[in-house]
């Protein structure tokens, strides 16, 4: 079969690749280089993710044993300890937050104690919205001071106005012996992402450019136009296939196939989604891999230690912000600061975050149902318009390949 994958990021290089052992298989690829928002790009000797900072690691056994036996060995990677602080109340407590209650309380006994009588009084209850849900899950002194104020600035929306569906298999939700049991022992981090991978090279395109490796991948090329003609597919009324699959933004996929009913235009155009603006700083050394700021005092919602990725480790961070802010009010916000030294690069991303409103699951089961309707497989972080991470988009295309070969 002649398939054609639209997109060169971590999704459409793994289903590639996979389909490439039995089917003829071309990737289009829009950009000059392949790994999509993975991907890192070299300033300096320093190789920075200006999409966020991405390591690598999988619940998944299949996923692990695919990248490790097909990919990149695991001799090629290093195993980094994971080291996530909140910045909450002045004080750098570890990740996750309710686990971390004993550190709270050497500061500020009385909100301990009522983080604590709020977690002991949840009680389960119907919910409708994301905010009502953390309140649900972690007690009103958690859920205010910290998950709303956190997710308020990450999804760039009010917690109360998004569906809260997505959230399970996201967030690691403890139950009552959970957290009695930090209480009583500290926060033990156990969690299954408290180790993760990176390139020996200390470059995450290692890995990208081993994924990629042997494809045919038509970089720079913009797919503009998918038409169906008989049993054919036309990509930009020149290029002939029998099958799709398409890793491109759900909401910017109806508008380049010809014939697409204008109900469907319509959804695709209600969905939301938030970019990126990130800027990477030399720093003072660090002792963290991240750092997450809930409050609404800074613009950051989260800095990527990324030299501490590396081994051996170096003083470079990546500020996030959720938006697009100008390189002087990013400039401006990190004197804040004090680790953060030096500038050295900036970027601002299209698609970052979907974002979880209320109307998302509506769309894009509308929009998907029709794809499905006409034959275009869609699929990734954006394809299928769901928080992933790499893992999941790697699990996601094995998915398909198993029904495709
Ligand atoms: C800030 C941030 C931090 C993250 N950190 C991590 C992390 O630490 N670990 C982790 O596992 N995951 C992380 N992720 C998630 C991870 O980046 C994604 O799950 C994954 O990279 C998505 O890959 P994809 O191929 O589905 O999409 P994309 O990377 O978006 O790939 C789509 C590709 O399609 C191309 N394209 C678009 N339109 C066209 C067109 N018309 N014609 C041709 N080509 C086109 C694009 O240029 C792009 O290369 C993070 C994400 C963000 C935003």
């Amino acid at each position: 079969m002649k398939i054609c994958v639209i997109g060169a990021g971590i999704t459409g290089l793994t289903i590639g690749r996979l389909l490439s052992k039995v089917h003829d298989v071309v990737i289009y690829e829009r950009e000059l280089s392949i790994g999509g928002i993975a991907k890192t790009k070299t300033i300096n000797g320093v190789s920075y993710h200006p999409v966020g900072g991405h390591c690598f690691n999988s619940k998944n056994q299949a996923v692990l044993d695919f990248i490790f036996s097909e990919v990149l060995p695991k001799e090629e990677w290093n195993c980094i300890k994971r080291v996530a602080v909140i910045y909450f109340h002045d004080h750098f407590i570890p990740y996750p937050i309710e686990f971390s209650i004993r550190e709270i309380a050497m500061f500020n006994e009385e909100l301990a104690f009522r983080i604590v009588k709020d977690f002991f009084s949840t009680q389960e209850r119907e919910v409708d919205n994301l905010a009502d849900w953390f309140r649900v899950n972690f007690g009103e002194t958690l859920a205010n001071e910290y998950f709303i104020p956190y997710n308020r600035k990450v999804w760039k929306m009010e917690p109360a106005e998004m569906s809260w569906k997505w959230v399970y298999g996201k967030l690691p939700i403890p139950n009552k012996r959970e957290f009695f049991k930090a209480l009583i022992k500290g926060n033990e981090d156990d969690m299954p992402h408290r180790f993760f991978f990176y390139p020996k090279t200390n470059n995450m395109n290692t890995f990208i450019e081993k994924l990629g490796e042997g494809l045919n991948i038509i970089k720079n090329f913009e797919v503009i136009s998918i038409e169906k003609k008989g049993n054919k597919w036309i990509i930009n009324d020149s290029y002939e296939y029998d099958l799709v699959i398409s890793t491109i933004p759900l909401n910017t996929l109806p508008r380049i196939i010809k014939g697409v009913p204008n109900a469907i235009l319509e959804e695709a155009k209600k969905l939301r989604y938030n970019k990126v603006t990130t800027v990477l700083w030399r720093t003072k050394p660090i002792d963290f891999t991240w750092t997450y700021y809930p409050s609404p005092d800074t613009i950051f919602h989260r800095h990527i230690h990324i030299g501490n990725f590396f081994v051996p480790k170096q003083n470079y961070t990546i500020t996030e912000c959720i938006g697009e802010y100008s390189y002087e009010e990013i400039i401006e916000h990190g004197k804040k600061f004090d680790y953060l030294l030096e500038p050295i690069d900036f970027n601002i991303s299209d698609h970052a975050y979907i974002v979880y409103d209320r109307n998302y699951e509506e769309a894009t089961t509308k929009i998907k149902e029709y794809l499905k309707s006409i034959g275009i497989y869609t699929i990734g972080r954006f394809g299928e318009w769901k928080y992933y991470n790499m893992d999941i988009c790697i699990e996601s295309a094995m998915k398909l390949a198993k029904i495709l070969i």
